[in-house]
């Protein structure tokens, strides 16, 4: 199983499918081992992870790390606890308007579904509105927040996007940031001393 596994990173590492959409030499990121105890899906790295080649290494990554997770970067980015990867694995570039792009569904058919068939997690974390969608496609994205999910028979947290841009969802929602995040702090907690 981890001779496949470490085919398959290897083959996400090399993919140029999205080349000629995005115009640009894709960069394809995801971090982590088969055994992973948490698997954490988000929508599609940044334009500064697409610099970096490390994901969370920009504002949204502060806040999710520091301020949310309350871990720093050892635990973060320790193989073993996390495996970091999106519904897309690039920077997709942004639209005519100047957003984000839509991340490219082939990569959730040809790369994400895999990963998730072989990943031998304990919990799932599904951030942004986007992702969750993808997951739990009838369910109201709020009371997926305040929630706990399953995927699989696992604990499937869901959270907000992080993003600095995402300020009127906290403002409407303050009892994210007061109550719900302590309890998803205590199963993130429980879930990497396991
Ligand atoms: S977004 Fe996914 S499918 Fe597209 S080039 Fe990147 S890794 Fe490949």
């Amino acid at each position: 199983m981890n001779t496949e596994f470490n085919n398959l990173i290897n083959n996400i590492k090399k993919c140029q499918i999205c080349r000629e959409k995005f115009g640009f030499e894709p960069h394809p990121v995801c971090f982590g081992n088969v055994n992973a105890k948490i698997v954490q899906i988000s929508q599609a790295p940044s334009a500064t992870v697409y610099k970096t080649l490390k994901p969370f290494t920009d504002q949204s990554g502060k806040k999710l790390k520091y301020e949310w997770y309350n871990i720093d970067d050892v635990d973060f980015y320790n193989p073993n606890n996390f495996y970091i990867t999106s519904l897309a694995h690039c920077y997709p570039g942004k639209d005519k308007n100047g957003n984000d792009r839509v991340p490219p569904k082939i990569c959730y058919d040809t790369w994400l579904k895999k990963e998730l068939e072989l990943i031998n997690n304990k919990i799932y974390i599904i951030i942004g509105a986007k992702a969750a969608k993808v997951f739990f496609p009838k369910e109201l994205f709020n009371e997926l927040v305040f929630k706990n999910n399953y995927i699989n028979g696992k604990i499937a947290i869901v959270l907000p996007h992080p993003s600095p841009l995402n300020i009127k969802w906290f403002k409407d929602n303050p009892d994210f940031l007061e109550k719900r995040l302590l309890e998803i702090r205590k199963i993130i907690e429980n879930t990497l001393k396991s």
